[in-house]
């Protein structure tokens, strides 16, 4: 593994933040939008995150690490790294389409037909069509392989019946869903599903939101109700989407853990600029050696979130897809993540209870909001049992518990 950047690599770094400091508006600047999980609920600020997935695109930033002729630039990972980076130092506006750019672009790539690859991929990346992620249902999400969404086989097209849940952001407002689907009822669980792309304006189609704890409208409902789908929209072959459906889950994983680690690191920062400010019993909280101590242990967390980044990057290079080792990043970032907002509250002190809009509020509950959320990341993505597991078996070659 080499952990170094190249003169080239840090030519590229200077190149991405040169430009990202000409062309992040200053509306942006005034928006403050938690990269997990909230939803922008103003138009304008949806239309804007459009807009400036078209500026990425037409800047050659949308999906570097894809080749030139699908959108991308051709870039090694480590580049992909280096621009994830400046846009967290930047504070760049987040991505409306993360889950079709990071999981679905990469499958489609690797899996998807000629036609797939022509119809999906530039719209995605100009975030012209935003897509949403269908895997889990309400007695499917860490067994996801016993869902039970149907497409049933009509001759040239599918009727999908049935239903998904915690849809993700974009469902409210998103345009295809990529979804597993059971096309065959009689083999085994993990035989008889498919990966199928569905537009979701088709008729036979309900949204319906769920507010979750930080108060953001973050998931949704989906019903299906005999909706019609072409079967030119599977991915892969006919009941071979488990394949399918866990190469989506390692660029998944990847991604998240990826994106954790890089967030990490900035709010880390901001933290240490939160406790200098705070005081209590009239000292400041800086100078408290227990609160130093806790601070240089999340330094060293961050630190070891940032290097195992690298490492499944490194892994990604050689392999090609990121393999069983992108559960290592996921497990850690998000445990690192919830070790630094419990600190947070504790620096906080008895502040720690007041929430974003009241007076009193610090830094108007940005770490209130940070806190709860972060809750969530032990889950998402599937939750750290199912990540330990994984490690376990694939990586460490454990027996099956
Ligand atoms: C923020 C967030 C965003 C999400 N976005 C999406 C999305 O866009 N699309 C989508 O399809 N899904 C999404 N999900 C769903 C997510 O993938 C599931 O919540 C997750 O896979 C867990 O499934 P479950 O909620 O059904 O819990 P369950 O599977 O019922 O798990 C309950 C508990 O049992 C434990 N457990 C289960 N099986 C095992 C085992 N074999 N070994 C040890 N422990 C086990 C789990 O670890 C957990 O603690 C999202 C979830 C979150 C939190």
């Amino acid at each position: 593994m080499d952990i170094n950047f190249s003169k080239e690599d840090e030519e590229f770094r200077r190149e991405v933040s040169t430009w990202l400091n000409e062309n992040i508006p200053d509306f942006w600047k005034g928006i403050r939008l938690q990269p997990f999980g909230e939803v922008p609920e103003e138009d304008d600020v949806v239309e804007f995150l459009k807009e400036w997935q078209a500026t990425l695109f037409d800047a050659g930033w949308a999906a570097i690490t894809w080749p030139s002729e699908y959108g991308g630039r051709d870039a090694n990972v480590v580049q992909r790294m280096i621009l994830d980076e400046e846009m967290v130092k930047h504070r760049a506006p987040p991505s409306l389409n993360m889950g079709g750019i990071s999981q679905l672009g990469p499958v489609l790539i690797a899996a998807g037909t000629k036609a797939q690859k022509e119809r999906f991929l530039m719209p995605m990346l100009r975030g012209e069509e935003l897509w949403c992620q269908g895997f889990s249902e309400p007695g499917a999400g860490s067994d996801l392989a016993s869902l039970r969404t149907v497409a049933g086989d009509k001759g040239d097209h599918f009727l999908v019946n049935g239903q998904k849940v915690w849809t993700s952001m974009p469902a409210r407002y998103a345009d295809w869903c990529y979804a597993l689907v059971r096309t065959d009822k009689d083999a085994p669980k993990h035989k008889g599903i498919s990966y199928l792309l569905i537009d979701m304006k088709s008729p036979g189609i309900t949204v319906r939101p769920l507010k979750n704890i930080t108060g953001s409208v973050e998931f949704n409902e989906v019903f299906f109700d005999d909706v019609k789908v072409s079967k030119e929209n599977i991915v892969g072959e006919l009941n071979q989407g488990w394949k399918v459906a866990n190469m989506n889950l390692e660029h998944e994983r990847l991604s998240l853990g990826l994106a954790f680690n890089l967030y990490n690191k900035r709010w880390l920062d901001d933290l240490i600029v939160m406790t200098r400010k705070m005081k209590r019993k009239g000292r400041p909280v800086v100078e408290n050696p227990r609160i130093r101590q806790k601070i240089a242990q999340s330094y060293i967390e961050v630190e070891i979130g940032r290097l195992n980044g690298i490492r499944s990057l490194s892994g990604m290079l050689k392999k090609g897809r990121p393999g069983p080792e992108s559960s290592m990043s996921r497990l850690w970032s998000s445990v690192v993540n919830q070790r630094m907002m419990e600190l947070a509250m504790e620096i906080q002190g008895p502040y720690s209870q007041v929430d974003r809009g009241s007076t009193q509020s610090i830094e108007d509950g940005f770490w209130q909001y940070a806190y709860v959320r972060s809750k969530a990341h032990t889950i998402a993505a599937g939750t750290s049992e199912v990540q330990k597991n994984i490690i376990a078996e694939r990586i460490l070659g454990l027996p099956r518990g």
